[in-house]
């Protein structure tokens, strides 16, 4: 298997530290407010690499950290009128909300920055124990200039960094490029007591504190957005090389943007759409085929158009599931003798994701399995139950277990009736709307109906499912 290393520039064979077991760390977010789907493009590429080694035979120890305080958290408390905490709690539970609405797998830990901050300080003690930080009136600074390979990961050399006009001004620096580690506490902020005083800890030494208390010191995949390469991930280099006196990470993955109108999505230009809004409008299998049918590295510009396109390959694969369903149903019992080629599809697929997640590829050869299926099953006369089955698994642990792309509602089970299925959807989003304008006789009316017709309705937190009775 090869990956392409943003430290190497180079696509390197995968060779973890200590297999069959592999430790990955990927930047999470600042919880402020709702995902966007550019976001979202992190966080289902790194869930298709992760779903990818685990079928490719792997243990992955799956980190995402969640950076819950920072100025954007601390600018919404003070406009809600709300702690910092309880802007954070809100879409921490939003962010796992959305997650599992991307079938998104959890991961492993999800460790907090306020819950590590003993763990934060000891790293920056460590880094000033080796003259690597200094204080100076309660903040804490990394010196850069004290550490040699700075600039190896983004290939930015320092001098041209120095003379960059994007650099933050702070009097208390004794190099424009040394950046905060500990932020002395500002009158009304949240902070919490150090050997500097009271403050609070800097973006980037959380991932290199939560990084090495969960999986050490040296990992083996650290992944992120494009933007963190600098200075986020230049940065975690450097404190935790300079803290541990070992490499920090063997393979360093970035995602590409996500762009509309040839423009990087983003909350400061207003120019998203949030997760939760477009699983409203789209199945979430489709906003992952559109993301899969793009190299991860690569740019992606979103459009509805694409999504639309997306769609029909996602119908191709439902009606297959549906017809290779109904097959196991009606078909005589046996054992499968066909001679079909399943091996051939799984050789091409894997071929595909072990060249450094060739996701377009693996999704191309998806289609033509379903293309070659359904060709052999219209000629095909008395198949047993024994090839669907195999056709279903082999269609499953590709496309549903790794890419996530096939759909697993009760309702498809159930008889795969498509036309049904979104009536009821459409129904059930009247009646959420009936509940938001308080009309809850509506919303109750509705729901006994819908059971007097064998439709069970079941509300959670996560939001309105049903099934046929
Ligand atoms: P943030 O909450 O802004 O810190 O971002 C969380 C993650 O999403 C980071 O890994 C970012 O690099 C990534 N990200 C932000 N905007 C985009 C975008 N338009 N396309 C792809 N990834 C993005
Ligand atoms: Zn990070």
């Amino acid at each position: 298997m090869f990956i392409y290393n943003t430290l190497t520039r180079k696509k390197e064979e995968f060779k973890p530290l200590n297999p069959p077991n592999v430790r990955m760390y990927v930047c999470g977010p600042t919880v402020y407010d709702y995902f966007h789907i550019g976001n979202g493009r992190t966080f289902i590429m790194s869930d298709i690499m992760r779903r990818y080694l685990e079928y490719a035979g792997y243990k992955v120890t799956f980190v995402m950290n969640l950076t819950d305080i920072d100025d954007k958290i601390i600018k919404k408390s003070n406009e809600e009128n709300i702690p910092s905490s309880a802007v954070a709690e809100k879409y921490i539970n939003a962010f796992m909300e959305d997650l599992n609405k991307l079938k998104i797998k959890k991961a492993d830990i999800y460790p907090k920055a306020t819950e590590n901050i003993t763990d934060i300080i000891d790293m920056i003690k460590k880094l000033e124990e080796k003259g690597a930080a200094y204080s100076a009136e309660g903040d804490v600074f990394y010196n850069v200039s004290s550490f040699k390979d700075y600039g190896k990961l983004s290939g930015k050399k320092t001098d041209e960094l120095e003379s960059g006009a994007r650099i933050e001004v702070n009097d208390l620096k004794k190099n424009p490029l040394d950046f905060a580690l500990w932020k002395n506490a500002k009158p009304g902020e949240p902070s919490w007591e150090s050997p500097w005083g009271k403050g609070r800890p800097g973006w980037h030494i959380e991932c290199s504190a939560m990084s090495c208390k969960h999986l050490g010191e040296t990992i083996d995949i650290h992944a992120g957005g494009n933007d963190l390469i600098f200075p986020h991930h230049e940065n975690e280099i450097a404190q935790s090389e300079a803290a541990n006196g070992a490499e920090f990470v063997k393979y360093w993955i970035h995602f590409g943007f996500l762009n509309i109108k040839e423009e990087k999505m983003s909350k400061s230009l207003g120019n998203f759409f949030t997760a939760r809004e477009i699983v409203k409008k789209y199945p979430a299998e489709v906003l992952r085929l559109l993301f899969l049918q793009t190299h991860y590295a690569g740019p992606l510009n979103y459009s509805d158009e694409l999504m639309e396109s997306a769609g029909k390959g996602y119908e191709k694969i439902r009606n297959l599931v549906s017809r290779l369903k109904e097959k196991i149903s009606v078909s005589p019992e046996g054992e499968d003798k066909s001679g079909f080629d399943f091996e051939s599809f799984l050789n091409k697929f894997k071929a595909a994701m072990d060249d450094d997640f060739n996701t377009p590829k693996a999704v191309a050869s998806v289609f033509d399995y379903a293309k070659e299926i359904n060709a052999f099953i219209d000629k095909g006369d008395n198949l047993p139950k024994g090839f669907f089955e195999n056709a279903l698994k082999t269609l499953s642990v590709t496309a549903d277990d790794v890419l996530g792309i096939i759909s697993k509602d009760e309702e498809i089970k159930q008889g795969d009736n498509k036309l049904l299925e979104d009536v009821i959807n459409l129904v059930l989003e009247i009646r959420s709307d009936a509940k938001k304008n308080k009309n809850y006789s509506l919303a109750d009316q509705i729901r006994d109906r819908l059971t007097g017709l064998g439709v069970i309705i079941r509300d959670s937190r996560e939001g309105t499912t049903f099934k046929l009775k």
